[in-house]
């Protein structure tokens, strides 16, 4: 384990367990149809190479880069793109691909500029989510894992660009924070 991880949430393989069944439900749900499926970048990275070799439709990929955080903890509130989409949405179906929905203003920012542009459908898997913190209403379709409201780190997810690199979920040593 890293020296700077205080606890380990989830392990590499309670993680890839959980993708591999929402890679599944993700099969079956789409069974037919050729999805259009978004990663939003960067923390969901790891989470899209792998639940995307678990689903067995044929499928399409983007990516998408929003910011929010910057290197603190907590949302802004201000949602910008700072790198789009290289395809069309229109008339396809979308699935986004996050790592964590927290407040659910990233998301809901999102679905609503995909809707503008007509897709035909929109559906979300996020990895991890934190029901307690949500300020706008908003569920995944398909979701992985329910976290206390802790700032969780690794498996893609980091702290000022740190730690995404841990194949495992954690929670940071306090000390690393007044560093
Ligand atoms: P939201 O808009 O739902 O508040 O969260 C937006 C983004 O903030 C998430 O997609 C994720 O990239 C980041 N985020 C939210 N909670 C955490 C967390 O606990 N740890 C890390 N590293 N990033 C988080
Ligand atoms: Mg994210
Ligand atoms: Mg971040």
């Amino acid at each position: 384990m890293h020296s700077d991880i205080q606890e380990v949430l989830y392990s590499e393989e309670q993680i890839q367990d959980k993708i591999k069944e929402m890679g599944e439900l993700i099969s079956a749900d789409y069974e037919g149809r050729t999805p259009l499926v978004i990663c939003v970048l960067k923390g969901a990275f790891m989470f899209m190479a792998d639940l995307i070799k678990r689903v067995e439709v044929p499928l399409e990929i983007d990516f998408m880069a929003v910011s929010s955080y910057g290197a603190s903890t907590k949302s802004s509130g201000i949602v910008k793109i700072i790198k789009d989409l290289d395809v069309p949405v229109e008339g396809r179906h979308i699935i986004i691909v996050e790592d964590i929905i927290d407040s659910g203003l990233t998301l809901s920012y999102l679905i609503d500029v995909l809707e503008r542009r007509n897709a035909l459908s929109i559906s979300v898997a996020a990895l991890f989510n934190k029901p307690a913190r949500r300020t706008v209403e908003l569920e995944p379709d398909y979701s992985g894992f329910i976290l206390p409201d802790e700032f969780v780190v690794g498996y893609g997810l980091d702290y000022a660009e740190k730690y995404r690199n841990l194949p495992y979920i954690g929670i940071l040593k306090p000390e690393v924070y007044t560093r």
